[in-house]
Protein backbone atom coordinates (compact mmCIF):
# COMPACT_ATOMS: atom_id res chain seq x y z
CA UNK A 1 0.00 0.00 0.00
CA UNK A 2 1.32 3.15 -1.03
CA UNK A 3 1.34 5.92 1.59
CA UNK A 4 0.85 8.88 -0.53
CA UNK A 5 -1.29 8.36 -3.87
CA UNK A 6 -0.17 9.95 -6.16
CA UNK A 7 -2.36 12.79 -7.24
CA UNK A 8 -3.55 13.34 -11.29
CA UNK A 9 -5.34 15.80 -13.24
CA UNK A 10 -6.87 14.11 -16.75
CA UNK A 11 -7.15 16.88 -19.05
CA UNK A 12 -9.26 15.20 -22.25
CA UNK A 13 -10.27 12.33 -19.83
CA UNK A 14 -13.27 11.27 -22.51
CA UNK A 15 -11.03 11.41 -25.36
CA UNK A 16 -9.20 7.83 -26.43
CA UNK A 17 -5.67 8.61 -24.38
CA UNK A 18 -8.13 9.67 -21.49
CA UNK A 19 -10.18 6.51 -21.28
CA UNK A 20 -6.67 4.69 -21.38
CA UNK A 21 -5.78 6.42 -18.38
CA UNK A 22 -8.26 6.36 -16.54
CA UNK A 23 -8.51 2.13 -17.32
CA UNK A 24 -4.44 2.36 -16.16
CA UNK A 25 -5.33 4.07 -12.73
CA UNK A 26 -8.29 1.97 -12.15
CA UNK A 27 -6.18 -0.73 -12.02
CA UNK A 28 -3.79 0.88 -9.46
CA UNK A 29 -6.46 2.28 -7.05
CA UNK A 30 -3.56 2.27 -4.06
CA UNK A 31 -1.18 4.21 -6.01
CA UNK A 32 -3.24 6.96 -7.55
CA UNK A 33 -6.12 9.18 -7.07
CA UNK A 34 -7.97 11.84 -9.74
CA UNK A 35 -7.98 15.26 -9.18
CA UNK A 36 -9.77 16.74 -11.93
CA UNK A 37 -11.18 15.19 -15.41
CA UNK A 38 -11.84 17.27 -18.16
CA UNK A 39 -14.15 16.60 -20.92
CA UNK A 40 -15.25 18.76 -24.04
CA UNK A 41 -18.51 17.35 -25.99
CA UNK A 42 -19.11 13.91 -24.35
CA UNK A 43 -20.64 15.29 -21.49
CA UNK A 44 -22.61 11.88 -20.36
CA UNK A 45 -19.66 9.99 -20.31
CA UNK A 46 -17.56 12.48 -18.48
CA UNK A 47 -20.84 12.50 -15.74
CA UNK A 48 -19.92 8.58 -15.84
CA UNK A 49 -16.18 8.96 -15.51
CA UNK A 50 -17.06 11.46 -11.92
CA UNK A 51 -18.98 9.02 -10.55
CA UNK A 52 -16.55 6.41 -10.98
CA UNK A 53 -13.51 8.64 -9.92
CA UNK A 54 -15.02 11.04 -7.21
CA UNK A 55 -12.62 13.93 -8.67
CA UNK A 56 -12.40 16.93 -6.55
CA UNK A 57 -13.00 18.98 -9.87
CA UNK A 58 -14.77 18.47 -13.29
CA UNK A 59 -14.06 21.12 -16.36
CA UNK A 60 -16.21 21.23 -19.27
CA UNK A 61 -16.47 24.51 -22.41
CA UNK A 62 -18.47 26.21 -21.36
CA UNK A 63 -22.09 27.33 -18.68
CA UNK A 64 -24.13 25.25 -21.02
CA UNK A 65 -22.41 22.45 -20.75
CA UNK A 66 -21.65 22.67 -17.14
CA UNK A 67 -25.89 22.98 -16.85
CA UNK A 68 -25.88 19.75 -18.82
CA UNK A 69 -23.41 18.21 -16.84
CA UNK A 70 -25.38 19.11 -13.38
CA UNK A 71 -28.26 17.72 -14.32
CA UNK A 72 -26.63 14.32 -14.72
CA UNK A 73 -25.08 14.09 -11.78
CA UNK A 74 -27.06 16.53 -9.07
CA UNK A 75 -26.22 14.87 -6.32
CA UNK A 76 -22.54 14.89 -7.10
CA UNK A 77 -19.84 16.96 -4.66
CA UNK A 78 -17.38 17.44 -7.40
CA UNK A 79 -16.86 21.09 -8.16
CA UNK A 80 -18.12 21.95 -11.73
CA UNK A 81 -15.50 24.56 -13.62
CA UNK A 82 -15.48 26.07 -17.36
CA UNK A 83 -13.23 27.00 -19.96
CA UNK A 84 -9.46 27.59 -20.81
CA UNK A 85 -9.03 29.08 -17.30
CA UNK A 86 -10.25 26.22 -15.34
CA UNK A 87 -8.25 23.63 -17.49
CA UNK A 88 -5.26 25.95 -16.65
CA UNK A 89 -6.07 25.74 -12.85
CA UNK A 90 -6.69 22.27 -12.44
CA UNK A 91 -3.16 21.53 -14.23
CA UNK A 92 -1.07 23.80 -11.79
CA UNK A 93 -3.21 23.37 -8.77
CA UNK A 94 -1.13 22.63 -5.51
CA UNK A 95 -2.81 19.25 -4.70
CA UNK A 96 -1.95 17.90 -8.08
CA UNK A 97 1.67 16.04 -8.51
CA UNK A 98 0.78 14.91 -12.19
CA UNK A 99 -0.86 16.48 -15.40
CA UNK A 100 -1.89 13.61 -17.91
CA UNK A 101 -2.41 16.27 -21.07
CA UNK A 102 -4.54 14.75 -23.51
CA UNK A 103 -6.17 17.24 -25.17
CA UNK A 104 -6.29 17.09 -28.88
CA UNK A 105 -4.52 20.30 -30.36
CA UNK A 106 -3.46 23.38 -29.98
CA UNK A 107 -6.45 23.84 -27.26
CA UNK A 108 -4.26 21.75 -25.25
CA UNK A 109 -1.03 23.84 -24.73
CA UNK A 110 -1.96 26.79 -22.42
CA UNK A 111 -2.73 23.94 -20.00
CA UNK A 112 0.06 21.51 -20.64
CA UNK A 113 2.27 24.84 -20.32
CA UNK A 114 0.28 25.82 -17.18
CA UNK A 115 1.63 22.30 -15.55
CA UNK A 116 5.07 22.90 -16.88
CA UNK A 117 5.47 26.52 -15.48
CA UNK A 118 3.51 24.98 -11.94
CA UNK A 119 6.66 22.24 -11.94
CA UNK A 120 4.20 19.62 -12.57
CA UNK A 121 5.06 16.29 -13.84
CA UNK A 122 3.79 16.71 -17.11
CA UNK A 123 2.85 13.12 -19.03
CA UNK A 124 2.16 14.58 -22.26
CA UNK A 125 0.03 12.79 -25.10
CA UNK A 126 -0.64 16.28 -26.92
CA UNK A 127 2.05 16.20 -29.13
CA UNK A 128 0.85 19.36 -30.92
CA UNK A 129 2.26 21.39 -27.72
CA UNK A 130 5.52 20.56 -28.42
CA UNK A 131 5.29 21.43 -32.18
CA UNK A 132 3.23 24.58 -31.46
CA UNK A 133 5.65 25.64 -28.96
CA UNK A 134 8.34 23.82 -28.51
CA UNK A 135 10.79 26.24 -27.27
CA UNK A 136 8.54 27.77 -24.57
CA UNK A 137 7.19 24.74 -23.41
CA UNK A 138 10.73 23.30 -22.78
CA UNK A 139 11.99 26.33 -21.43
CA UNK A 140 9.12 25.75 -18.74
CA UNK A 141 9.53 22.91 -17.87
CA UNK A 142 13.67 23.66 -17.31
CA UNK A 143 13.30 26.52 -15.54
CA UNK A 144 10.19 25.08 -12.98
CA UNK A 145 12.24 21.85 -12.23
CA UNK A 146 8.72 19.91 -14.01
CA UNK A 147 9.52 16.78 -15.08
CA UNK A 148 8.23 15.61 -19.07
CA UNK A 149 7.54 12.46 -19.82
CA UNK A 150 6.07 11.44 -23.45
CA UNK A 151 3.22 9.54 -23.81
CA UNK A 152 3.11 9.36 -27.50
CA UNK A 153 4.57 5.99 -27.65
CA UNK A 154 7.54 6.39 -30.09
CA UNK A 155 8.28 9.30 -28.31
CA UNK A 156 8.30 6.94 -24.93
CA UNK A 157 9.66 4.31 -26.88
CA UNK A 158 13.17 6.51 -27.74
CA UNK A 159 12.98 7.93 -23.92
CA UNK A 160 13.12 4.02 -23.13
CA UNK A 161 16.01 3.31 -25.49
CA UNK A 162 17.98 6.52 -24.59
CA UNK A 163 21.68 5.85 -22.02
CA UNK A 164 20.31 5.48 -18.46
CA UNK A 165 22.73 8.12 -17.35
CA UNK A 166 21.05 11.01 -19.15
CA UNK A 167 22.33 12.99 -21.93
CA UNK A 168 22.90 11.64 -25.53
CA UNK A 169 26.72 10.64 -24.79
CA UNK A 170 27.29 8.30 -28.29
CA UNK A 171 23.65 8.49 -29.99
CA UNK A 172 24.08 8.85 -33.51
CA UNK A 173 20.24 9.11 -34.30
CA UNK A 174 16.42 8.50 -33.29
CA UNK A 175 14.80 5.54 -35.59
CA UNK A 176 11.50 7.39 -35.84
CA UNK A 177 9.10 3.90 -36.70
CA UNK A 178 5.84 4.53 -38.80
CA UNK A 179 2.90 1.89 -39.43
CA UNK A 180 2.52 3.94 -42.70
CA UNK A 181 -1.46 4.09 -42.06
CA UNK A 182 -4.32 2.78 -43.84
CA UNK A 183 -2.85 4.09 -47.34
CA UNK A 184 0.61 3.01 -47.35
CA UNK A 185 0.27 1.18 -50.82
CA UNK A 186 -2.13 3.63 -52.68
CA UNK A 187 -1.43 5.30 -55.50
CA UNK A 188 -1.52 9.24 -55.83
CA UNK A 189 -4.93 8.49 -57.87
CA UNK A 190 -6.31 6.36 -55.27
CA UNK A 191 -5.77 9.02 -52.19
CA UNK A 192 -7.69 11.52 -54.20
CA UNK A 193 -10.21 9.19 -53.84
CA UNK A 194 -10.51 8.52 -50.19
CA UNK A 195 -13.34 8.99 -47.19
CA UNK A 196 -13.33 9.89 -43.82
CA UNK A 197 -14.14 6.16 -42.94
CA UNK A 198 -11.56 4.72 -44.64
CA UNK A 199 -8.85 7.51 -43.13
CA UNK A 200 -9.86 6.47 -39.62
CA UNK A 201 -9.79 2.82 -39.72
CA UNK A 202 -6.12 2.93 -38.77
CA UNK A 203 -4.57 -0.95 -39.26
CA UNK A 204 -2.70 -1.32 -35.79
CA UNK A 205 -4.25 1.10 -33.34
CA UNK A 206 -7.73 3.02 -32.40
CA UNK A 207 -7.14 6.54 -31.81
CA UNK A 208 -9.18 10.17 -31.88
CA UNK A 209 -10.15 11.54 -35.16
CA UNK A 210 -7.88 13.76 -36.05
CA UNK A 211 -4.58 12.04 -35.04
CA UNK A 212 -6.01 9.00 -37.04
CA UNK A 213 -6.48 11.43 -40.21
CA UNK A 214 -2.84 12.64 -39.39
CA UNK A 215 -1.57 8.87 -39.44
CA UNK A 216 -2.74 8.55 -42.54
CA UNK A 217 -1.32 11.51 -44.54
CA UNK A 218 2.17 11.17 -42.59
CA UNK A 219 1.20 14.55 -40.56
CA UNK A 220 1.38 12.86 -37.53
CA UNK A 221 4.94 11.12 -38.33
CA UNK A 222 5.65 14.81 -39.22
CA UNK A 223 4.34 16.21 -35.77
CA UNK A 224 6.37 13.49 -34.28
CA UNK A 225 9.16 14.19 -36.19
CA UNK A 226 9.58 18.11 -34.91
CA UNK A 227 8.37 16.33 -30.97
CA UNK A 228 11.40 14.20 -30.88
CA UNK A 229 13.56 17.14 -32.01
CA UNK A 230 12.59 18.99 -29.10
CA UNK A 231 11.99 16.10 -26.79
CA UNK A 232 15.67 14.86 -27.29
CA UNK A 233 17.61 18.09 -28.37
CA UNK A 234 18.69 16.72 -31.74
CA UNK A 235 17.98 18.49 -35.41
CA UNK A 236 15.78 16.90 -37.99
CA UNK A 237 18.58 15.66 -39.74
CA UNK A 238 19.17 12.97 -36.59
CA UNK A 239 16.20 11.35 -36.84
CA UNK A 240 15.29 8.40 -39.15
CA UNK A 241 11.71 7.93 -40.47
CA UNK A 242 11.08 4.02 -41.04
CA UNK A 243 8.13 2.79 -42.18
CA UNK A 244 7.62 -0.44 -40.33
CA UNK A 245 3.56 -1.60 -40.94
CA UNK A 246 3.39 -3.82 -37.79
CA UNK A 247 3.49 -0.96 -34.88
CA UNK A 248 5.67 -3.69 -33.00
CA UNK A 249 8.75 -1.71 -32.71
CA UNK A 250 7.47 1.03 -31.14
CA UNK A 251 11.36 3.10 -32.16
CA UNK A 252 14.66 3.02 -32.02
CA UNK A 253 17.94 4.74 -31.23
CA UNK A 254 21.00 4.31 -32.77
CA UNK A 255 24.10 4.18 -30.92
CA UNK A 256 27.81 5.15 -32.63
CA UNK A 257 29.10 1.73 -31.77
CA UNK A 258 26.69 0.65 -33.98
CA UNK A 259 24.34 -0.89 -31.59
CA UNK A 260 20.34 -0.22 -32.35
CA UNK A 261 18.01 -0.46 -29.11
CA UNK A 262 14.15 -0.51 -29.70
CA UNK A 263 11.20 -1.21 -27.39
CA UNK A 264 8.66 -3.45 -28.73
CA UNK A 265 5.19 -4.24 -27.01
CA UNK A 266 1.72 -4.78 -28.37
CA UNK A 267 -0.21 -1.58 -30.18
CA UNK A 268 -1.66 -0.84 -26.96
CA UNK A 269 -1.22 2.92 -25.71
CA UNK A 270 -1.70 1.66 -22.20
CA UNK A 271 1.89 0.67 -21.97
CA UNK A 272 3.39 3.95 -22.56
CA UNK A 273 0.70 5.80 -20.02
CA UNK A 274 1.53 3.20 -17.19
CA UNK A 275 5.27 3.58 -17.98
CA UNK A 276 4.83 7.45 -17.43
CA UNK A 277 2.24 7.24 -14.63
CA UNK A 278 4.62 5.24 -12.57
CA UNK A 279 8.23 6.07 -13.84
CA UNK A 280 11.14 5.22 -12.71
CA UNK A 281 8.75 1.78 -11.58
CA UNK A 282 6.69 -0.19 -13.96
CA UNK A 283 3.27 -1.57 -13.32
CA UNK A 284 1.02 -3.51 -14.95
CA UNK A 285 -0.61 -2.20 -17.66
CA UNK A 286 -3.38 -4.94 -18.70
CA UNK A 287 -2.00 -4.59 -22.53
CA UNK A 288 -1.53 -7.84 -23.68
CA UNK A 289 2.15 -9.59 -24.14
CA UNK A 290 3.53 -9.50 -26.72
CA UNK A 291 2.90 -13.03 -28.98
CA UNK A 292 6.31 -13.99 -30.13
CA UNK A 293 5.04 -17.42 -31.44
CA UNK A 294 2.57 -15.16 -33.48
CA UNK A 295 4.63 -12.82 -34.63
CA UNK A 296 5.87 -13.81 -38.29
CA UNK A 297 7.56 -10.96 -40.02
CA UNK A 298 9.10 -7.55 -39.12
CA UNK A 299 9.47 -5.77 -41.70
CA UNK A 300 10.80 -1.74 -42.51
CA UNK A 301 11.07 0.54 -45.40
CA UNK A 302 11.21 3.96 -46.64
CA UNK A 303 8.59 6.66 -46.54
CA UNK A 304 7.46 7.93 -49.43
CA UNK A 305 6.95 12.05 -49.36
CA UNK A 306 5.71 11.91 -53.12
CA UNK A 307 2.69 10.15 -51.82
CA UNK A 308 2.83 11.53 -48.37
CA UNK A 309 3.93 15.37 -48.80
CA UNK A 310 2.84 16.44 -45.40
CA UNK A 311 5.88 14.72 -43.66
CA UNK A 312 8.25 16.52 -46.39
CA UNK A 313 6.75 20.22 -44.97
CA UNK A 314 6.64 19.25 -41.71
CA UNK A 315 10.57 18.27 -42.03
CA UNK A 316 10.81 21.84 -43.45
CA UNK A 317 8.70 23.48 -41.15
CA UNK A 318 11.63 22.04 -38.49
CA UNK A 319 14.34 23.10 -40.46
CA UNK A 320 13.26 26.81 -40.99
CA UNK A 321 11.99 27.20 -37.50
CA UNK A 322 10.39 30.04 -35.44
CA UNK A 323 6.60 30.11 -35.96
CA UNK A 324 6.46 27.60 -39.46
CA UNK A 325 5.60 24.21 -37.11
CA UNK A 326 2.90 26.38 -35.63
CA UNK A 327 2.02 27.63 -39.19
CA UNK A 328 1.78 24.45 -39.95
CA UNK A 329 -0.25 22.88 -37.30
CA UNK A 330 -2.67 25.13 -37.64
CA UNK A 331 -3.43 24.79 -41.20
CA UNK A 332 -3.28 21.15 -40.58
CA UNK A 333 -5.88 21.33 -37.78
CA UNK A 334 -8.10 23.40 -40.19
CA UNK A 335 -7.25 21.21 -43.50
CA UNK A 336 -8.18 17.81 -41.26
CA UNK A 337 -11.60 18.71 -39.89
CA UNK A 338 -12.61 19.68 -43.33
CA UNK A 339 -11.75 16.56 -44.67
CA UNK A 340 -13.62 14.70 -42.00
CA UNK A 341 -16.84 17.23 -43.13
CA UNK A 342 -16.15 16.26 -46.34
CA UNK A 343 -15.24 19.77 -47.70
CA UNK A 344 -11.70 18.64 -49.35
CA UNK A 345 -10.49 15.79 -50.51
CA UNK A 346 -7.74 13.99 -48.69
CA UNK A 347 -5.06 15.23 -51.05
CA UNK A 348 -6.46 18.82 -50.79
CA UNK A 349 -5.14 18.79 -46.99
CA UNK A 350 -1.36 18.00 -47.66
CA UNK A 351 -2.16 20.87 -50.74
CA UNK A 352 -3.68 23.25 -48.68
CA UNK A 353 -1.01 23.14 -45.73
CA UNK A 354 1.41 24.19 -48.06
CA UNK A 355 -0.06 26.92 -49.24
CA UNK A 356 -0.53 28.56 -45.50
CA UNK A 357 2.86 27.40 -45.26
CA UNK A 358 4.48 28.98 -48.09
CA UNK A 359 2.03 32.12 -47.07
CA UNK A 360 2.73 33.29 -44.10
CA UNK A 361 6.15 34.73 -43.08
CA UNK A 362 8.47 33.39 -40.90
CA UNK A 363 9.05 35.15 -37.83
CA UNK A 364 11.42 33.98 -34.65
CA UNK A 365 9.05 32.56 -31.28
CA UNK A 366 9.21 35.06 -28.71
CA UNK A 367 5.41 34.33 -26.76
CA UNK A 368 2.33 32.63 -26.10
CA UNK A 369 0.47 35.50 -27.16
CA UNK A 370 2.18 36.01 -30.47
CA UNK A 371 1.82 32.19 -31.17
CA UNK A 372 -1.61 32.60 -30.23
CA UNK A 373 -2.21 35.07 -33.08
CA UNK A 374 0.18 33.16 -35.65
CA UNK A 375 -2.27 30.46 -35.33
CA UNK A 376 -5.39 32.46 -36.00
CA UNK A 377 -4.19 33.84 -38.99
CA UNK A 378 -2.74 30.89 -40.05
CA UNK A 379 -6.70 29.28 -39.29
CA UNK A 380 -8.01 32.02 -41.28
CA UNK A 381 -5.29 31.24 -44.21
CA UNK A 382 -6.41 27.80 -44.74
CA UNK A 383 -10.20 28.24 -43.99
CA UNK A 384 -10.22 31.14 -47.33
CA UNK A 385 -8.61 27.59 -49.28
CA UNK A 386 -10.93 25.38 -47.88
CA UNK A 387 -14.13 28.02 -48.79
CA UNK A 388 -12.27 28.06 -52.49
CA UNK A 389 -12.10 24.49 -52.63
CA UNK A 390 -16.06 23.80 -51.19
CA UNK A 391 -17.37 26.78 -53.55
P1 LIG B 1 -9.62 12.27 -28.90
O1 LIG B 1 -10.24 13.08 -29.96
O2 LIG B 1 -10.06 10.87 -28.70
O3 LIG B 1 -9.81 13.03 -27.48
C1 LIG B 1 -9.54 14.39 -27.33
C2 LIG B 1 -9.93 14.90 -25.95
O4 LIG B 1 -9.77 16.33 -25.95
C3 LIG B 1 -11.40 14.63 -25.60
O5 LIG B 1 -11.50 14.44 -24.19
C4 LIG B 1 -12.08 15.94 -25.98
O6 LIG B 1 -13.26 16.16 -25.23
C5 LIG B 1 -11.01 16.97 -25.64
N1 LIG B 1 -11.10 18.19 -26.45
C6 LIG B 1 -11.29 18.27 -27.79
N2 LIG B 1 -11.29 19.57 -28.19
C7 LIG B 1 -11.08 20.30 -27.07
C8 LIG B 1 -10.98 21.70 -26.82
N3 LIG B 1 -11.09 22.61 -27.81
N4 LIG B 1 -10.77 22.11 -25.56
C9 LIG B 1 -10.66 21.22 -24.53
N5 LIG B 1 -10.76 19.88 -24.71
C10 LIG B 1 -10.95 19.43 -25.96
O7 LIG B 1 -8.05 12.33 -29.13
P2 LIG B 1 -6.92 11.29 -28.68
O8 LIG B 1 -6.73 10.30 -29.74
O9 LIG B 1 -7.16 10.84 -27.28
O10 LIG B 1 -5.62 12.23 -28.71
C11 LIG B 1 -5.35 13.18 -27.70
C12 LIG B 1 -3.94 13.70 -27.88
O11 LIG B 1 -3.03 12.62 -27.69
C13 LIG B 1 -3.66 14.25 -29.29
O12 LIG B 1 -2.79 15.33 -29.20
C14 LIG B 1 -2.99 13.09 -29.99
O13 LIG B 1 -2.11 13.50 -31.02
C15 LIG B 1 -2.21 12.46 -28.84
N6 LIG B 1 -1.93 11.04 -29.04
C16 LIG B 1 -2.95 10.16 -29.15
C17 LIG B 1 -2.68 8.80 -29.35
C18 LIG B 1 -3.78 7.78 -29.43
O14 LIG B 1 -3.51 6.59 -29.53
N7 LIG B 1 -5.04 8.16 -29.39
C19 LIG B 1 -1.35 8.37 -29.45
C20 LIG B 1 -0.34 9.30 -29.34
C21 LIG B 1 -0.63 10.65 -29.12
MG1 LIG C 1 2.71 8.24 -32.06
Amino acid sequence: MNANPINITVLGATGSIGCSTLDVIKRHPDKFRVFALSGFQNISLLAEQIVEFQPAVAVVPNNQARDALKALIPNSKTEISVGEQGLIEVASASEVDAVMAAIVGFAGLSSSLAAAKAGKKLLLANKESLVVAGALLMDAVRDNDAQLLPIDSEHNAIFQCMPPSGGDAGVESILLTASGGPFRSFSLEQLAGVTPEQAVAHPNWSMGQKISVDSASLMNKGLELIEACWLFNVPPSKVEVVVHPQSVIHSMVRYVDGSVISQMGAPDMRTPIAYGLAYPERISSGSPALAFDQMLNLTFDQPDRTRFPCLRLAEEAMDVGGIQPAVLNAANEISVAAFLDRHIGFMEIAQINEQVFNEIKTEAVESLDQLMSVDQRARAAALKLVNKVNK
